[in-house]
Protein backbone atom coordinates (compact mmCIF):
# COMPACT_ATOMS: atom_id res chain seq x y z
CA UNK A 1 0.00 0.00 0.00
CA UNK A 2 1.42 3.66 -1.36
CA UNK A 3 0.81 6.73 0.81
CA UNK A 4 -1.94 7.51 -1.93
CA UNK A 5 -3.70 4.44 -1.20
CA UNK A 6 -3.51 4.77 2.38
CA UNK A 7 -4.88 8.41 2.01
CA UNK A 8 -7.61 6.64 0.40
CA UNK A 9 -8.66 3.51 2.01
CA UNK A 10 -7.72 5.01 5.48
CA UNK A 11 -10.95 7.43 4.67
CA UNK A 12 -13.21 4.79 3.55
CA UNK A 13 -12.31 2.84 6.73
CA UNK A 14 -13.01 6.29 8.98
CA UNK A 15 -16.65 6.09 6.71
CA UNK A 16 -16.67 2.17 7.68
CA UNK A 17 -16.50 3.02 10.95
CA UNK A 18 -18.74 6.14 11.67
CA UNK A 19 -21.45 4.03 9.59
CA UNK A 20 -21.03 0.95 11.63
CA UNK A 21 -21.17 3.18 14.57
CA UNK A 22 -24.22 5.32 13.87
CA UNK A 23 -26.63 2.31 12.64
CA UNK A 24 -25.44 -0.07 15.14
CA UNK A 25 -28.93 -0.18 16.40
CA UNK A 26 -29.52 -2.15 13.30
CA UNK A 27 -27.21 -4.93 14.41
CA UNK A 28 -28.43 -8.26 16.70
CA UNK A 29 -26.06 -7.06 19.91
CA UNK A 30 -24.50 -10.65 20.01
CA UNK A 31 -23.97 -12.92 17.32
CA UNK A 32 -25.35 -16.30 16.53
CA UNK A 33 -22.09 -17.98 15.34
CA UNK A 34 -21.08 -21.37 16.39
CA UNK A 35 -17.22 -21.92 17.73
CA UNK A 36 -15.24 -22.67 14.34
CA UNK A 37 -17.43 -20.26 11.94
CA UNK A 38 -14.40 -18.25 10.89
CA UNK A 39 -12.45 -21.06 10.00
CA UNK A 40 -14.66 -22.05 7.35
CA UNK A 41 -14.81 -18.79 5.67
CA UNK A 42 -11.09 -17.46 5.01
CA UNK A 43 -8.04 -19.94 3.86
CA UNK A 44 -6.24 -22.44 5.95
CA UNK A 45 -2.96 -20.72 5.13
CA UNK A 46 -1.58 -17.43 4.46
CA UNK A 47 -1.44 -16.07 0.63
CA UNK A 48 1.18 -16.25 -1.16
CA UNK A 49 0.65 -13.13 -3.29
CA UNK A 50 -0.41 -9.89 -1.78
CA UNK A 51 -4.56 -9.49 -2.49
CA UNK A 52 -6.02 -6.23 -3.47
CA UNK A 53 -7.37 -3.93 -0.57
CA UNK A 54 -10.72 -4.55 -2.20
CA UNK A 55 -11.25 -8.23 -1.32
CA UNK A 56 -9.45 -7.38 1.90
CA UNK A 57 -12.07 -4.51 2.87
CA UNK A 58 -15.12 -7.03 1.63
CA UNK A 59 -14.25 -9.07 4.02
CA UNK A 60 -15.03 -7.16 7.26
CA UNK A 61 -18.68 -7.96 6.59
CA UNK A 62 -18.43 -11.62 5.44
CA UNK A 63 -15.81 -12.70 7.66
CA UNK A 64 -15.52 -10.14 10.95
CA UNK A 65 -18.99 -8.85 11.27
CA UNK A 66 -20.93 -12.09 11.72
CA UNK A 67 -18.94 -12.64 14.80
CA UNK A 68 -18.47 -9.52 16.49
CA UNK A 69 -20.57 -8.52 19.42
CA UNK A 70 -21.60 -5.11 19.55
CA UNK A 71 -20.13 -3.56 23.04
CA UNK A 72 -21.31 0.06 22.14
CA UNK A 73 -24.92 -1.03 20.87
CA UNK A 74 -27.74 0.42 23.03
CA UNK A 75 -29.01 -3.25 22.69
CA UNK A 76 -25.98 -4.48 24.29
CA UNK A 77 -26.75 -4.34 28.21
CA UNK A 78 -23.86 -7.09 29.31
CA UNK A 79 -20.82 -6.75 31.73
CA UNK A 80 -19.85 -3.26 32.47
CA UNK A 81 -19.57 -0.81 29.64
CA UNK A 82 -16.49 -0.12 27.49
CA UNK A 83 -16.21 3.49 26.29
CA UNK A 84 -16.17 4.34 22.73
CA UNK A 85 -16.03 7.53 21.24
CA UNK A 86 -15.02 9.29 17.56
CA UNK A 87 -11.97 11.59 19.57
CA UNK A 88 -10.40 8.44 21.31
CA UNK A 89 -10.39 6.81 17.63
CA UNK A 90 -8.88 9.36 16.37
CA UNK A 91 -6.25 9.52 19.03
CA UNK A 92 -5.55 5.99 18.45
CA UNK A 93 -5.15 6.40 14.71
CA UNK A 94 -2.57 9.13 15.65
CA UNK A 95 -0.92 7.06 18.56
CA UNK A 96 -0.27 3.85 15.80
CA UNK A 97 0.98 6.23 13.02
CA UNK A 98 3.46 7.77 15.63
CA UNK A 99 4.23 4.00 16.85
CA UNK A 100 6.28 4.61 19.59
CA UNK A 101 7.33 3.00 22.48
CA UNK A 102 7.37 4.82 25.42
CA UNK A 103 9.21 2.39 28.13
CA UNK A 104 11.92 5.62 29.48
CA UNK A 105 11.61 8.92 28.94
CA UNK A 106 14.38 9.30 26.55
CA UNK A 107 12.73 6.47 24.13
CA UNK A 108 9.95 8.93 23.55
CA UNK A 109 9.82 11.98 25.53
CA UNK A 110 5.83 13.24 24.80
CA UNK A 111 4.81 9.92 25.13
CA UNK A 112 5.82 10.09 28.92
CA UNK A 113 5.55 13.51 29.51
CA UNK A 114 1.77 13.69 28.33
CA UNK A 115 1.16 10.71 30.56
CA UNK A 116 2.43 12.40 33.59
CA UNK A 117 0.49 15.69 33.25
CA UNK A 118 -2.79 14.03 31.97
CA UNK A 119 -2.93 11.31 34.80
CA UNK A 120 -2.63 14.78 37.04
CA UNK A 121 -5.30 16.30 35.27
CA UNK A 122 -7.44 12.95 35.55
CA UNK A 123 -6.49 13.07 39.18
CA UNK A 124 -7.41 16.01 39.87
CA UNK A 125 -10.84 15.81 38.11
CA UNK A 126 -11.32 12.67 40.99
CA UNK A 127 -10.47 15.23 43.68
CA UNK A 128 -7.51 12.62 44.85
CA UNK A 129 -5.66 14.01 47.54
CA UNK A 130 -2.65 15.92 45.92
CA UNK A 131 -0.05 13.20 47.36
CA UNK A 132 -1.26 10.54 44.13
CA UNK A 133 -0.07 13.57 41.96
CA UNK A 134 3.40 14.54 40.25
CA UNK A 135 2.55 18.09 40.74
CA UNK A 136 2.45 17.58 44.97
CA UNK A 137 6.34 17.45 44.09
CA UNK A 138 6.37 13.97 46.65
CA UNK A 139 6.56 10.60 45.44
CA UNK A 140 3.07 10.05 43.99
CA UNK A 141 1.89 10.09 40.54
CA UNK A 142 -0.09 8.14 38.14
CA UNK A 143 0.71 5.83 35.29
CA UNK A 144 -1.80 4.36 32.41
CA UNK A 145 -1.70 0.21 32.51
CA UNK A 146 -3.50 -1.53 30.01
CA UNK A 147 -5.87 -3.28 32.64
CA UNK A 148 -7.58 -2.99 35.69
CA UNK A 149 -6.47 -6.58 36.35
CA UNK A 150 -2.72 -5.35 35.86
CA UNK A 151 -2.65 -2.73 38.17
CA UNK A 152 -3.95 -5.03 41.19
CA UNK A 153 -1.40 -7.21 39.90
CA UNK A 154 1.38 -4.44 40.00
CA UNK A 155 0.68 -3.27 43.30
CA UNK A 156 0.11 -6.88 44.94
CA UNK A 157 3.22 -7.48 43.83
CA UNK A 158 5.17 -4.24 44.91
CA UNK A 159 3.64 -5.08 48.22
CA UNK A 160 4.75 -8.65 48.12
CA UNK A 161 8.50 -7.30 47.76
CA UNK A 162 7.66 -4.69 50.29
CA UNK A 163 7.01 -7.28 52.75
CA UNK A 164 9.64 -9.59 51.74
CA UNK A 165 12.32 -6.40 52.30
CA UNK A 166 10.95 -5.71 55.52
CA UNK A 167 11.17 -9.01 57.15
CA UNK A 168 14.52 -9.86 55.60
CA UNK A 169 15.95 -6.70 56.71
CA UNK A 170 14.07 -7.21 60.62
CA UNK A 171 15.37 -10.93 60.79
CA UNK A 172 18.82 -12.31 61.60
CA UNK A 173 20.57 -11.88 58.74
CA UNK A 174 18.98 -15.23 57.18
CA UNK A 175 17.04 -14.62 53.96
CA UNK A 176 14.66 -16.71 53.11
CA UNK A 177 12.31 -15.34 50.65
CA UNK A 178 10.58 -18.32 50.19
CA UNK A 179 9.18 -19.28 54.35
CA UNK A 180 7.95 -15.44 54.15
CA UNK A 181 5.81 -15.59 50.82
CA UNK A 182 4.20 -18.63 52.26
CA UNK A 183 3.10 -17.10 55.40
CA UNK A 184 1.78 -13.43 53.10
CA UNK A 185 -1.70 -13.31 53.55
CA UNK A 186 -3.67 -11.10 51.19
CA UNK A 187 -7.51 -9.81 51.07
CA UNK A 188 -10.46 -8.73 49.19
CA UNK A 189 -14.52 -9.15 49.47
CA UNK A 190 -16.33 -11.98 48.15
CA UNK A 191 -17.50 -9.51 45.69
CA UNK A 192 -13.65 -8.44 44.50
CA UNK A 193 -13.29 -9.45 40.32
CA UNK A 194 -12.08 -12.61 39.14
CA UNK A 195 -8.99 -10.84 38.28
CA UNK A 196 -7.89 -9.80 42.16
CA UNK A 197 -7.90 -13.37 43.05
CA UNK A 198 -6.14 -14.54 39.59
CA UNK A 199 -3.43 -11.56 41.31
CA UNK A 200 -2.69 -13.71 44.21
CA UNK A 201 -2.47 -17.13 41.83
CA UNK A 202 0.31 -15.05 39.99
CA UNK A 203 2.02 -13.61 42.99
CA UNK A 204 1.97 -16.93 45.00
CA UNK A 205 0.50 -15.37 47.73
CA UNK A 206 -2.58 -16.45 49.33
CA UNK A 207 -5.61 -14.41 48.98
CA UNK A 208 -8.64 -14.54 51.34
CA UNK A 209 -12.21 -13.53 50.34
CA UNK A 210 -14.19 -11.37 53.26
CA UNK A 211 -17.50 -12.05 53.97
CA UNK A 212 -19.89 -8.46 52.85
CA UNK A 213 -22.98 -7.41 54.71
CA UNK A 214 -26.40 -7.64 53.72
CA UNK A 215 -25.32 -4.31 51.39
CA UNK A 216 -22.11 -6.38 49.30
CA UNK A 217 -19.80 -4.18 51.72
CA UNK A 218 -16.86 -5.30 52.73
CA UNK A 219 -16.64 -3.78 56.53
CA UNK A 220 -13.54 -3.08 58.76
CA UNK A 221 -14.26 -4.87 61.67
CA UNK A 222 -14.44 -7.99 59.17
CA UNK A 223 -10.97 -7.19 58.18
CA UNK A 224 -9.45 -6.36 61.60
CA UNK A 225 -11.01 -9.79 62.99
CA UNK A 226 -9.71 -11.60 59.89
CA UNK A 227 -6.16 -10.23 60.45
CA UNK A 228 -5.94 -10.67 63.93
CA UNK A 229 -7.00 -14.77 63.38
CA UNK A 230 -4.35 -14.31 60.75
CA UNK A 231 -1.41 -13.66 63.05
CA UNK A 232 -2.61 -15.28 65.55
CA UNK A 233 -1.72 -18.27 63.32
CA UNK A 234 1.90 -17.04 62.35
CA UNK A 235 0.72 -15.73 58.57
CA UNK A 236 1.49 -12.26 57.36
CA UNK A 237 -1.60 -10.19 56.13
CA UNK A 238 -0.22 -7.54 54.11
CA UNK A 239 -2.48 -6.64 50.92
CA UNK A 240 -5.83 -5.26 50.78
CA UNK A 241 -7.71 -4.88 47.79
CA UNK A 242 -11.06 -3.01 48.31
CA UNK A 243 -13.30 -2.59 45.50
CA UNK A 244 -15.66 0.38 44.85
CA UNK A 245 -18.48 -1.02 42.12
CA UNK A 246 -17.88 -4.75 42.18
CA UNK A 247 -18.81 -6.58 38.57
CA UNK A 248 -21.20 -8.61 40.58
CA UNK A 249 -23.56 -6.27 41.94
CA UNK A 250 -21.79 -2.41 42.09
CA UNK A 251 -21.38 -2.55 45.66
CA UNK A 252 -19.07 -0.66 47.54
CA UNK A 253 -16.53 -1.96 50.13
CA UNK A 254 -16.42 0.80 53.30
CA UNK A 255 -13.03 1.95 52.42
CA UNK A 256 -13.66 4.47 55.45
CA UNK A 257 -13.31 1.65 57.46
CA UNK A 258 -11.22 -0.67 56.19
CA UNK A 259 -8.42 2.35 55.69
CA UNK A 260 -7.42 3.00 59.34
CA UNK A 261 -7.42 -0.79 59.87
CA UNK A 262 -4.70 -1.05 56.85
CA UNK A 263 -3.26 2.03 58.51
CA UNK A 264 -2.85 0.88 61.42
CA UNK A 265 -1.59 -2.59 60.75
CA UNK A 266 0.54 -1.75 58.16
CA UNK A 267 -1.23 -3.63 55.25
CA UNK A 268 -1.29 -1.96 51.59
CA UNK A 269 -4.37 -0.69 50.73
CA UNK A 270 -5.44 -0.97 47.11
CA UNK A 271 -8.78 0.18 45.71
CA UNK A 272 -10.09 -1.34 42.73
CA UNK A 273 -12.59 1.60 40.90
CA UNK A 274 -12.47 -0.11 37.41
CA UNK A 275 -16.06 0.36 36.36
CA UNK A 276 -17.28 2.96 38.83
CA UNK A 277 -14.25 5.31 39.04
CA UNK A 278 -15.49 7.13 36.41
CA UNK A 279 -18.34 8.41 38.64
CA UNK A 280 -16.28 10.16 40.90
CA UNK A 281 -15.44 13.35 38.56
CA UNK A 282 -19.38 14.48 39.50
CA UNK A 283 -19.33 15.86 42.89
CA UNK A 284 -22.64 14.22 43.83
CA UNK A 285 -20.58 10.40 44.00
CA UNK A 286 -17.12 11.32 44.97
CA UNK A 287 -18.33 10.83 48.53
CA UNK A 288 -18.09 7.20 47.77
CA UNK A 289 -14.04 8.00 47.43
CA UNK A 290 -13.82 9.23 50.67
CA UNK A 291 -11.16 7.62 52.67
CA UNK A 292 -8.86 7.25 49.54
CA UNK A 293 -6.09 8.61 51.56
CA UNK A 294 -5.30 5.40 53.24
CA UNK A 295 -4.50 3.50 50.28
CA UNK A 296 -1.54 3.37 48.96
CA UNK A 297 -2.78 2.97 45.06
CA UNK A 298 -5.64 3.86 43.60
CA UNK A 299 -7.00 2.54 40.34
CA UNK A 300 -10.07 2.94 37.90
CA UNK A 301 -10.66 2.59 34.06
CA UNK A 302 -11.28 5.22 31.84
CA UNK A 303 -11.92 2.70 28.98
CA UNK A 304 -15.10 1.65 30.82
CA UNK A 305 -16.87 4.63 31.37
CA UNK A 306 -15.10 8.09 30.20
CA UNK A 307 -15.08 7.82 26.63
CA UNK A 308 -11.97 6.30 26.17
CA UNK A 309 -11.44 3.35 24.11
CA UNK A 310 -9.93 0.40 25.78
CA UNK A 311 -7.16 0.04 26.77
CA UNK A 312 -6.55 2.72 29.48
CA UNK A 313 -6.79 1.92 32.96
CA UNK A 314 -5.42 4.88 35.43
CA UNK A 315 -3.78 3.84 38.14
CA UNK A 316 -1.77 6.12 41.07
CA UNK A 317 0.41 5.55 44.05
CA UNK A 318 1.28 7.83 46.74
CA UNK A 319 4.77 6.32 46.77
CA UNK A 320 5.86 5.48 43.15
CA UNK A 321 9.42 4.46 44.76
CA UNK A 322 7.49 1.04 46.14
CA UNK A 323 6.76 0.24 42.32
CA UNK A 324 9.35 1.34 40.33
CA UNK A 325 11.84 -0.14 42.92
CA UNK A 326 10.08 -3.20 43.50
CA UNK A 327 11.43 -4.57 40.11
CA UNK A 328 14.05 -3.25 39.11
CA UNK A 329 16.68 -4.25 36.70
CA UNK A 330 18.84 -1.99 34.57
CA UNK A 331 20.71 -2.84 31.30
CA UNK A 332 22.77 -0.52 29.55
CA UNK A 333 20.69 -0.25 26.39
CA UNK A 334 17.91 1.35 28.70
CA UNK A 335 19.62 3.37 30.49
CA UNK A 336 19.81 7.70 29.55
CA UNK A 337 21.26 10.26 30.72
CA UNK A 338 18.41 12.10 31.82
CA UNK A 339 17.36 9.38 34.25
CA UNK A 340 15.61 10.22 37.51
CA UNK A 341 13.89 13.28 36.34
CA UNK A 342 10.71 12.07 34.65
CA UNK A 343 9.35 8.90 35.72
CA UNK A 344 10.89 5.62 33.32
CA UNK A 345 7.49 3.83 33.09
CA UNK A 346 8.89 0.79 32.41
CA UNK A 347 9.81 0.15 35.97
CA UNK A 348 5.76 0.84 36.37
CA UNK A 349 4.55 -2.01 34.66
CA UNK A 350 4.89 -5.56 33.78
CA UNK A 351 5.74 -5.22 29.94
CA UNK A 352 8.46 -2.69 28.72
CA UNK A 353 7.17 -1.73 25.61
CA UNK A 354 4.10 0.77 26.05
CA UNK A 355 2.03 2.23 23.49
CA UNK A 356 1.07 6.47 23.57
CA UNK A 357 -2.15 5.91 25.63
CA UNK A 358 -2.19 9.24 27.38
CA UNK A 359 -3.22 10.90 24.11
CA UNK A 360 -6.73 9.28 23.74
CA UNK A 361 -7.19 10.26 27.61
CA UNK A 362 -5.83 14.07 26.66
CA UNK A 363 -8.46 14.06 23.60
CA UNK A 364 -11.06 13.10 25.34
CA UNK A 365 -10.77 14.83 28.08
CA UNK A 366 -10.33 18.21 25.91
CA UNK A 367 -13.11 17.47 23.48
CA UNK A 368 -15.39 16.43 26.12
CA UNK A 369 -13.90 18.96 28.85
CA UNK A 370 -15.12 18.03 32.53
CA UNK A 371 -18.58 19.06 32.18
CA UNK A 372 -19.33 17.15 28.89
CA UNK A 373 -17.93 13.75 30.68
CA UNK A 374 -20.29 14.35 33.64
CA UNK A 375 -23.40 14.33 31.66
CA UNK A 376 -22.23 11.60 30.60
CA UNK A 377 -22.52 9.61 33.64
CA UNK A 378 -25.43 11.68 34.65
CA UNK A 379 -27.39 10.34 31.86
CA UNK A 380 -26.56 6.70 32.20
CA UNK A 381 -27.05 6.98 36.10
CA UNK A 382 -30.57 8.12 35.14
CA UNK A 383 -31.21 5.74 32.25
CA UNK A 384 -30.09 3.15 35.32
CA UNK A 385 -33.03 4.68 37.25
CA UNK A 386 -35.64 5.03 34.63
CA UNK A 387 -35.09 1.20 34.30
CA UNK A 388 -35.44 0.67 37.63
CA UNK A 389 -38.66 2.29 38.22
CA UNK A 390 -39.70 0.43 35.26
CA UNK A 391 -38.68 -2.53 37.05
CA UNK A 392 -40.62 -1.60 40.54
CA UNK A 393 -43.65 -0.70 38.67
CA UNK A 394 -44.22 -4.76 37.51
CA UNK A 395 -44.73 -6.58 40.55
CA UNK A 396 -43.87 -9.94 39.29
CA UNK A 397 -40.20 -8.38 39.70
CA UNK A 398 -37.84 -7.05 42.46
CA UNK A 399 -34.51 -5.44 42.38
CA UNK A 400 -31.79 -6.77 43.72
CA UNK A 401 -29.34 -4.36 45.94
CA UNK A 402 -29.34 -0.81 45.24
CA UNK A 403 -29.32 1.29 41.92
CA UNK A 404 -25.71 4.17 42.69
CA UNK A 405 -24.38 3.85 39.32
CA UNK A 406 -25.40 2.64 35.66
CA UNK A 407 -26.35 -0.91 36.45
CA UNK A 408 -29.42 -2.36 37.55
CA UNK A 409 -29.62 -5.89 38.86
CA UNK A 410 -32.74 -7.07 39.30
CA UNK A 411 -35.22 -10.58 39.30
CA UNK A 412 -38.15 -12.10 38.91
CA UNK A 413 -39.67 -13.06 42.39
CA UNK A 414 -39.26 -16.22 43.47
CA UNK A 415 -36.19 -19.19 43.17
CA UNK A 416 -33.51 -18.98 41.24
CA UNK A 417 -34.25 -21.32 38.44
CA UNK A 418 -36.95 -19.05 36.74
CA UNK A 419 -34.63 -16.43 36.39
CA UNK A 420 -31.79 -18.71 35.44
CA UNK A 421 -35.07 -19.87 32.55
CA UNK A 422 -35.20 -15.84 32.13
CA UNK A 423 -32.38 -14.79 31.35
CA UNK A 424 -32.03 -17.68 28.72
CA UNK A 425 -35.06 -16.82 27.13
CA UNK A 426 -33.98 -13.55 26.70
CA UNK A 427 -30.59 -13.59 25.36
CA UNK A 428 -31.94 -16.51 22.84
CA UNK A 429 -34.51 -13.93 21.79
CA UNK A 430 -31.62 -11.71 20.87
CA UNK A 431 -33.21 -8.37 20.85
CA UNK A 432 -31.08 -7.21 23.26
CA UNK A 433 -28.05 -9.21 25.71
CA UNK A 434 -27.56 -9.20 29.72
CA UNK A 435 -25.76 -11.44 31.94
CA UNK A 436 -26.24 -12.62 35.68
CA UNK A 437 -24.72 -12.35 38.12
CA UNK A 438 -24.79 -14.47 42.11
CA UNK A 439 -24.69 -12.56 45.29
CA UNK A 440 -24.85 -15.30 48.49
CA UNK A 441 -26.94 -17.82 46.89
CA UNK A 442 -29.48 -15.56 45.07
CA UNK A 443 -29.12 -15.32 41.04
CA UNK A 444 -30.17 -12.40 39.49
CA UNK A 445 -30.26 -10.21 36.34
CA UNK A 446 -27.77 -7.26 35.73
CA UNK A 447 -28.80 -4.42 33.04
CA UNK A 448 -26.04 -2.37 32.37
CA UNK A 449 -25.84 0.79 30.22
CA UNK A 450 -23.90 -0.07 28.33
CA UNK A 451 -23.29 1.57 24.71
CA UNK A 452 -22.25 5.12 23.88
CA UNK A 453 -25.56 6.04 22.47
CA UNK A 454 -27.77 4.77 24.93
CA UNK A 455 -31.17 6.84 25.44
CA UNK A 456 -34.50 6.25 27.27
CA UNK A 457 -36.29 4.79 23.71
CA UNK A 458 -33.44 1.94 23.98
CA UNK A 459 -34.48 1.81 27.89
CA UNK A 460 -37.43 1.25 27.33
CA UNK A 461 -37.51 -1.22 24.46
CA UNK A 462 -35.14 -3.53 26.78
CA UNK A 463 -38.09 -3.14 29.07
CA UNK A 464 -40.52 -4.55 26.32
CA UNK A 465 -38.20 -7.24 25.69
CA UNK A 466 -37.96 -8.48 28.99
CA UNK A 467 -41.71 -7.92 29.65
CA UNK A 468 -42.83 -9.72 26.43
CA UNK A 469 -40.02 -13.01 27.13
CA UNK A 470 -41.40 -13.16 31.08
CA UNK A 471 -45.12 -13.44 30.29
CA UNK A 472 -44.48 -16.18 27.54
CA UNK A 473 -42.05 -17.79 29.89
CA UNK A 474 -44.66 -17.63 32.85
CA UNK A 475 -47.39 -18.56 30.61
CA UNK A 476 -45.16 -22.26 29.42
CA UNK A 477 -44.72 -22.30 32.73
CA UNK A 478 -48.23 -22.45 34.23
CA UNK A 479 -49.01 -24.84 31.27
N1 LIG B 1 -12.32 -4.95 38.60
C1 LIG B 1 -13.63 -4.75 38.45
C2 LIG B 1 -14.43 -4.22 39.62
C3 LIG B 1 -14.27 -5.00 37.22
O1 LIG B 1 -15.58 -4.79 37.09
C4 LIG B 1 -13.49 -5.48 36.15
C5 LIG B 1 -14.11 -5.78 34.84
O2 LIG B 1 -15.27 -5.58 34.61
C6 LIG B 1 -12.12 -5.68 36.35
C7 LIG B 1 -11.56 -5.41 37.58
C8 LIG B 1 -11.23 -6.18 35.26
O3 LIG B 1 -11.01 -5.13 34.36
P1 LIG B 1 -9.88 -5.25 33.25
O4 LIG B 1 -10.49 -5.96 32.09
O5 LIG B 1 -9.53 -3.83 32.94
O6 LIG B 1 -8.76 -6.01 33.81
Amino acid sequence: MDVEEFRKRGKEMVDYVADYLENIRERRPFPTVTPGYLRELIPDSAPEDPESWDDIFADIERVIMPGVTHWDSPQFHSFFPTANSYPAIIADILSDGIGNIGFTWASSPACTELEVVVLDWLGKMLDLPPAFLFSSGGKGGGVIQGTASEATLVTLLSARTQFLHKHNKSGDGHHDDGAVMSKLVAYCSAQAHSSVERAGLIGAVTMKKLETDEKGALRGTTLQQAIEKDRAAGLIPFYLCATLGTTLSCAFDNVLECGPVCEKEGIWMHIDAAYAGSAFICPEFRPLLNGVKYAMSFNFNPHKWMKVNFDCSALWVQDSSLISDAFNVDPLYLKHENQGKMPDYRHWQIPLGRRFRSLKLWFVIRAYGLKGLQEYIRKDVQLAHDFEKLVVADDRFEIFGEVVMGLVCFRLKGPNDVNEKLLKAVNDDGRINIVPSSVKGTYFLRLAICGSKTNNNDINFAWKVISEVTSKLLQENAC
